[in-house]
């Protein structure tokens, strides 16, 4: 079993982001507790416990989460604690921004259990920074490692994004080197997208703003590919890379297709071919739990060939890859000859060049 807690606050909105979000200064983090306990006692009937009973990862995503109080952490893994066998071994996660990383803070998630802390840095460049509309400040970032160091926390990754409007002028390789300085346990790369709704769609829309070129976003994402390497990185999965033995365990437990429970607003839950998400904002989550209802906005079953096309995207997005026999051999052929794909062991696996291709070769797999 895989738990993930979505934690909806934040300062402010970024440019960027279409996440269920609410924008807060004044967190209400009790409340939050309050609601995401309440959702977690009604959750305690679903089936999925039979079959998983125990608690492998805990990941608090959002959001930030690390803008609701550590002790507030501290409540949530208590309460899971005292109800579910949470591994002795588990990979417990929180994201966190920057600007919220204190001494005391990193301090008390380790006491609270919190092994793993994923840090949205995005880039090292002031302009960039300020363009994303990010709340944090480029020498925040070390700030921020150190604290974790200091508090015992080992796992560390950063989040970076690539792929920006040439216009910025952003240097890609300066960004990487930065972030290789800080000997982060793990990276996640995320290629920027212009989501509808967002800041930057609206200025894309208008003309003010030129997304990156194709080419160029293959460069950045090749450049980020050989640098991983180069730097003793396997990149495991299009967006993530580790150091040996570092991998995100919770995110591969999604790529495996294992059973996870979400918690907070607009949460998604998985049990083999049922998946659930919850109303997308906070204020209607917490009134419907505050009445004693269940904050469950839908739930779909998929059928086999959404199945399969799902285990093709997740095996194909990752270094493990596909069984021979799912990719037709003149197809794997085609791949491997245009140097997108690799074959051995039994397996295809994308190389690079195939993950950048992800979403053209899948459907040519899937009918
Ligand atoms: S901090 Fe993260 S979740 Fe919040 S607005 Fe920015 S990108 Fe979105």
């Amino acid at each position: 079993m895989h738990l993930y807690l979505h934690v909806p606050f934040c300062a402010r909105r970024c440019t960027y982001c279409d996440f269920a979000i609410a924008v807060r200064r004044d967190v209400p983090s009790d409340a939050y507790v309050d609601a995401v306990l309440r959702e977690w006692t009604l959750r305690q009937t679903d089936p999925v416990w039979d079959a998983s009973p125990e608690v492998r990862t805990i990941y608090f995503g959002g959001g930030t989460p690390s803008r609701v109080t550590p002790a507030s952490i501290g409540r949530m893994l208590e309460r899971i604690a005292a109800d579910r066998t949470i591994a002795a071994d588990a990979e417990i996660t929180l994201e966190a921004n920057p600007e919220d990383v204190t001494g005391s803070a990193a301090a008390a998630w380790r006491a609270f259990g919190v092994n793993r802390v994923s840090l949205g840095v995005q880039s090292f460049d002031p302009t960039v920074l300020q363009w994303m509309h990010r709340t944090h400040t480029a020498a925040q970032v070390p700030e921020a490692v150190d604290a974790i160091r200091s508090s015992g926390i080992e796992d560390l990754s950063l989040d970076l994004i690539f792929g920006l409007p040439t216009a910025l002028g952003r240097d890609w390789r300066a960004d990487l080197a930065h972030a290789f300085a800080l000997q982060p346990e793990h990276l996640s790369l995320y290629g920027l997208t212009v989501e509808a709704h967002t800041p930057l769609g609206h200025w894309t829309d208008r003309g003010e703003v030129a997304p990156v070129d194709e080419d160029r976003y293959a460069a950045e994402f090749l450049l980020a590919h050989d640098a991983l390497g180069a730097h003793g990185y396997e990149h495991y999965e299009i967006s993530n890379a580790g150091r040996p033995g570092h991998r995100a365990r919770h995110n591969s437990a999604y790529w495996r297709r294992a059973p996870f429970v979400g918690l907070g607003p607009a949460a998604h839950s998985g049990m083999g071919n049922e998946r659930r998400w919850n109303v997308r904002e906070w204020s209607a989550y917490q009134r419907l739990l505050a009445s004693g209802n269940s904050p469950l906005e839908g739930r779909e079953f998929l059928d086999a060939a959404a199945v399969t096309l799902e285990e093709l995207y997740l095996g194909l997005r990752t270094v493990e890859g596909l069984a021979l026999q799912r990719v037709p051999a003149p197809l794997a052929r085609q791949w491997v000859q245009a140097g997108w794909a690799t074959e051995a062991e039994g397996r295809v696996r994308l190389t690079a060049e195939g993950w950048l291709r992800l979403d053209a070769l899948v459907p040519s797999i899937a009918t």
